[in-house]
């Protein structure tokens, strides 16, 4: 075991606190790094240590600075770095420069990153593992010819992506022929100018699916197991913004084999760390792998909450040499984890739902939140004086509440939110009352196309 005396975290806002808190409660020193932009942002006064990096760059691409990054681990110290979600969390170039400057990367091997990058090569992984997948073309598409005859082989409605996609980017539901090609097309510069490499490949579109994620947790031993499921239905263009757990319409059966072909995926790549296998479910509750996240996610907490398990501490101790049934780690076999309860998160984003979710910046004057039984607030950027810029991601604050019930969890979120006071920037905090309050919404009976078909959550 190679404990650690000190982590830099390459990320910033609510994601970097949250693993500054895991590396404290471990007895580990925590750094810092941040943009010229993030001089006043409130996560790098809660490291140990912080730096300016990336001064000559843009506030994006400071954290995007491999080198600059290593380098300065290596200065200060620094046994591991923890890539956080997004900036270069999913780069396997970045863990193979960790790997080969004797630094930890707190995620899984750099070859496992990149099989799992390309959606089309995770894809046949899965299904080379024997778990299902959603019919489409198994290669990228040569060029648009090709791509209208897959399309009509596979039947409309299609869905062209990115083999590189993330973020629901570079995706185009297609139900008619003749807007092939321009969808094809404008997949393809989207998915260019988002992740410079712009394979597209066909599936199958299926109509208003559940997206049920499992989250898992491989050792360097070769041990892995599953955290249960999420339900991420809640979307908005693919993005999630209300997660729970567990899927409450989920019949016991199902879930278990989806628990089961999480754990199939994982294992052909004897996968290390945390990360997420994602299906989605259809109206006959048959599930398909879409894609493995190699990487902590947003939406982490609510599986932390019904099980107990903090997650990052688990991957800190995992890049220590710690197999999972250690005490430290405390996951003597599958069995020993069970679920407790329900969990709701929401994501606040500083965004005007009246305004088709535009961003909005600013000072933000007034800054309170609630808390209390059964909320727990993971956030970062939001302060009584805080800037928010227009350079990174609008979210705000997750909430996330725990109750013995469903119903409660939701009253729990929606009272938090209530209580949530934030002057000067607009929010979604409205939107996601309503959503808690849907009668939909309660029933657990959400799916991926719940926020397109009810323009009431608007109101
Ligand atoms: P990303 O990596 O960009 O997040 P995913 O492959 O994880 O993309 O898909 C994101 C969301 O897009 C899914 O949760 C679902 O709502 C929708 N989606 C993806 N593939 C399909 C499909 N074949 N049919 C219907 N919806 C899909």
């Amino acid at each position: 075991m190679k404990k650690f005396k000190k982590v830099l975290v390459a990320n910033r806002g609510e994601i970097a606190i949250r693993i500054f808190r895991a590396c404290q409660e471990l007895g580990i020193r925590t750094i810092a790094i941040y943009s010229k932009e993030d001089k006043y942002a409130l996560f790098r006064t809660k490291a140990d240590e912080s730096y300016l990096i990336g001064e000559s760059k843009g506030p994006i691409e400071a954290y995007l600075g491999i080198e600059d990054i290593v380098q300065l681990a290596l200065r200060k110290g620094a046994d591991a770095i923890h890539p956080g979600y997004g900036f270069l969390s999913e780069n396997p170039m970045f863990a193979k420069r960790c790997e080969d400057a004797g630094l930890v990367f707190l995620g899984p091997k750099s070859y496992m990153i990149e099989s799992l990058g390309d959606k089309i090569k995770s894809k046949s992984l899965a299904k080379k593992a024997g778990v299902p997948t959603i019919p489409g073309s198994e290669a990228p598409l040569k060029n648009e010819k090709e791509a209208m005859e897959f399309a009509k082989a596979c039947g409309y409605p299609i869905m062209l992506k990115a083999a590189a996609g993330g973020g629901g980017r570079g995706m185009r539901v297609v139900h008619d022929e003749k807007d092939m090609i321009n969808a094809f097309r404008s997949a393809r510069n989207e998915a260019k100018k988002a992740f410079g490499i712009d394979d597209i490949f066909i599936e199958k579109y299926l109509e208003d699916p559940k997206h049920i994620e499992v989250q898992v947790l491989g050792d360097i031993h070769g041990n892995i197991v599953h955290l249960y499921e999420r339900d991420c239905s809640i979307q908005r263009r693919h993005q999630k913004i209300v997660e729970f757990a567990p899927a409450i319409t989920i019949s016991k059966e199902i879930r278990d084999s989806i628990c089961r072909d999480a754990l199939k995926t994982a294992g052909a790549l004897k996968y290390e760390s945390a990360g997420t296998v994602e299906f989605l479910v259809d109206k006959n509750q048959n599930h398909y792998f879409i894609e493995m996240n190699p990487r902590i996610q947003v939406e982490h907490t609510v599986s932390e909450m019904i099980t107990g398990i903090d997650i990052v501490q688990s991957q800190i101790l995992i890049g220590q040499g710690y197999p999972l049934h250690s005490k430290e780690i405390g996951i003597p076999s599958q069995k020993s984890i069970s679920t407790r309860g329900y969990a709701i998160q929401c994501r606040v984003t500083t965004e005007d739902p009246s305004n088709n979710f535009a961003p909005d910046t600013g000072k933000i004057n007034d800054y309170r939140t609630g808390s209390g039984f059964g909320i727990r607030l993971d956030g970062g950027n939001g302060f009584t004086g805080s800037l928010v810029t227009p350079y990174y991601d609008s979210l705000l604050v997750k909430i996330i509440s725990w109750s013995r019930t469903f119903e409660d969890a939701a009253r729990k979120a929606s009272r938090s939110i209530k209580e949530l006071t934030v002057k000067g920037v607009k929010t979604n905090d409205g939107f996601l009352i309503n959503v808690l309050n849907h009668p939909t919404f309660l029933s657990g009976n959400c799916t991926t196309g719940f926020i397109d078909d009810t323009p009431e959550l608007f109101h």
